[in-house]
């Protein structure tokens, strides 16, 4: 049931963050609620650490003791101890003085949630996710129009105008014949990416927010948000998000369920699903989805976090500098060899190595997998956050980067990646199918004595050149960049042996 009322402003108060569906979150808000009626208990969104979900956030007076996962004597406890005047500090991991007024989460000095910054993220774990009042909606004024100027470029695979001007993009919409519509794709089948999740679970209205503005702005009176049909309890939480949103925003999306497969995740395929197609595959392109989009219509598609940055931009322009290119944060989710994945915000010239102090490695650092599934593979953590910067570095610019440490391989992990695309991908052209396959048997060559460098790099640069998709177009990426950092582990490879011995059974 949902008993929010607002979380910003009250005192005392306590929040219990967690994502969406958490089972151990709801065994906290029923001991917290049990525990004292005196003491307002609010069930909040993620706050991007999974290690301290459920964390119990108590606040009093302008200062707030964070709780990891406590257990249901100890949630009973703190509550009491705010039902009697005072803060539970005993087990907190930090005691933040804030502002009582504040609408986003207060950083602790130090530890996971210190790391880079909270500007999208902000509100996540601190605001009720479903209270209209505790989300300043630009939309209601405002319009995409005031973020034409902001440079901001698409976030995620499953962006149609990742990497690129958004603003070209709606410019586009706006001009081309028909009906407009604006679909947030949300539908991620890789559970490391976790970017999108945290926002939407922490800040929905914000990323509808985002939605509105730009539907407005490009005159399409109706949009879709489009999320994976395993995921019921982001599903339920999103009714509930735009049911409580309806009468405030000017236009208010629908939500469709898609396949659970990461093919079905990219802007084209989605178009293909939420037109019910049998055969989920990604579209020629051009016409691009901004002038024959859903149904032929003239369609903008962004993913939740292009959204939220959307909105950010309308109400804080000077947060932005377009001359930089690529401005504005990004979001990640740092997982891998860790005993817990974190999602984080860093500003774009923020060295991507300060992820590693967001989670707890697991085994030393050897190399890390950037820009999701089909990313860049490196030695060197220390290349600017922007995307801009991470497409020079050769890396990808998803949201995750994968922390891997020193008993991988880099062959073997290079040769799931390709194996991975040799599955994912849809088949519908030649350089995606056919190379996809080929790139994975170059590299169980390798096992048996055959490492042919120069044939994987022209295969690797044909798929770049000719893949009618991103798939087929990154393919390559995790296998070459890891040639590119580690060659002489592959070359020890085609002798018959594993420096990182992780593939002892295999040679
Ligand atoms: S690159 Fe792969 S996923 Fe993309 S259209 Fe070609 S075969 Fe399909």
């Amino acid at each position: 049931m949902i008993q929010n009322a607002g979380a910003v402003g009250r005192s005392p108060v306590v929040r219990v963050a967690a994502a969406a569906g958490s089972g151990a979150a709801e065994r906290v808000v029923q001991a917290a609620r049990d525990a004292a009626d005196a003491v307002p208990v609010c069930r909040t969104g993620p706050a991007g650490v999974d290690a301290y979900e459920p964390l119990v956030l108590a606040t009093s007076d302008g200062t707030t003791a964070f709780v990891p996962d406590p257990s249901v004597p100890a949630v009973e406890g703190l509550v009491a101890t705010v039902a009697d005047g005072d803060l539970p500090t005993e087990d907190a991991v930090a005691v933040v003085e804030h502002d009582p007024d504040r609408a986003t989460l207060p950083v602790p000095d130090d530890g996971p949630l210190a790391v880079g910054r909270r500007a999208v993220l902000g509100p996540c774990g601190w605001v009720d996710p479903f209270a209209p009042e505790d989300t300043a909606l630009v939309s209601t004024d405002s319009t995409a129009l005031e973020a034409t100027d902001s440079g901001l470029r698409g976030r995620g695979r499953g962006d149609a105008a990742a990497d690129e001007a958004a603003a070209e993009t709606w410019a586009t919409v706006r001009s081309a014949d028909g009906d407009p519509v604006v679909v947030c794709n949300a539908n991620e089948s890789r559970t490391e990416q976790r970017a999108d999740e945290t926002l939407l679970g922490g800040a929905p209205l914000a990323v509808l927010d985002g939605i509105a503005a730009v539907a407005a702005y490009v005159g399409a009176e109706d949009a879709v948000v489009y999320v994976n049909e395993d995921d019921d309890a982001l599903h339920r939480h999103l009714r509930v998000a735009v049911d409580a949103v309806a009468d405030h925003l000017p236009v208010v999306p629908q939500l469709v369920v898609g396949p659970d497969e990461y093919r079905a995740g990219g802007p084209t395929a989605a178009l293909e699903a939420l037109e019910g197609a049998d055969r989920i595959e990604p579209r020629l392109q051009p016409p691009t989805p901004a002038t024959h989009g859903l149904y032929g219509r003239p369609t903008v598609v962004h993913t939740p976090r292009t959204f939220a940055q959307v909105r950010r931009a309308v109400r804080y322009p000077d947060a932005f500098e377009a001359s930089t290119g690529d401005p504005g944060t990004r979001v990640l989710t740092v997982t891998g060899d860790v005993t817990a994945p974190a999602t984080v915000e860093l500003g774009p010239d923020a060295s991507l190595a300060a992820v590693r102090e967001a989670v707890d490695e697991t085994g030393a650092f050897k190399m890390a997998c950037v820009g999701g599934v089909l990313g860049g593979i490196t030695r060197d953590l220390d290349v600017a956050a922007s995307g801009r910067a991470r497409d020079a570095a050769g890396l990808g610019t998803d949201a995750v980067v994968e922390l891997l440490n020193q008993r991988r391989c880099p062959l073997a992990d290079a040769g799931e990646r390709a194996r991975f695309a040799a599955t994912a991908n849809s088949g519908r052209c030649v350089p995606g199918r056919e190379g996809t396959k080929q790139l994975a048997e170059l590299l169980r060559d390798v096992y048996d004595g055959d490492f042919e460098t120069d044939k994987i790099r022209e295969l690797g640069r044909v798929m770049a050149r000719s893949s009618n998709c991103r798939t087929g177009a990154h393919a390559p990426r995790p296998v070459t960049t890891a040639i590119d950092a580690f060659e002489p582990e592959f070359r020890a490879h085609a002798n018959g042996r594993c420096p990182s011995g992780a593939c002892t059974e295999e040679l």
